[in-house]
């Protein structure tokens, strides 16, 4: 192969690289690929820290349903799931995990504490109710 078609490490310019980071495209060799091995250690380090838009989303519909709105609580719910799916293929980043956790309680809880009320009540008015 020709000098030209070999790629270097971004970081370790003396390694071939055989391979790019998922997150920022630059290429990397063994020596500072991360152990997730699709990302580089600087973008590793970043998604410890980060949480996507999603999974900050997340925790605002939750709170939205502690308010009473139950559908902005499935929403939550819902992005909860698919964030945690991205999180595990590595498509986000690793920091929006504790989001997701705080975000599922408050979810749950308010759909508990809203949702069953109204379970409640739509049997009462469609089995119960005196007519
Ligand atoms: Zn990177
Ligand atoms: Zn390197």
């Amino acid at each position: 192969m020709a000098e030209a078609d070999v790629a270097h490490c971004s970081l370790h310019p003396g390694i071939e690289s055989r391979r790019t980071c998922k997150r920022c495209g630059r290429f990397t060799c063994g020596v500072c690929v991360s152990s997730d091995s699709v990302q580089c250690v600087q973008c590793y380090a970043w998604a410890e820290e980060h949480a996507s838009p999603r999974a900050e989303l997340s925790i605002r519909l939750a709170y939205l349903g502690m308010f009473g709105l139950v559908p902005a609580a499935i929403a939550a719910m819902v992005l909860v799931r698919r964030e945690r799916r991205a999180i595990s293929q590595v498509d986000a980043p690793r920091g929006g995990s504790d989001v997701l956790t705080s975000a599922t309680l408050i979810a749950s809880w308010s759909l508990v504490f809203y949702g069953l009320p109204l379970v409640f009540y739509a049997v009462w008015w469609l089995f119960v109710r005196p007519r």
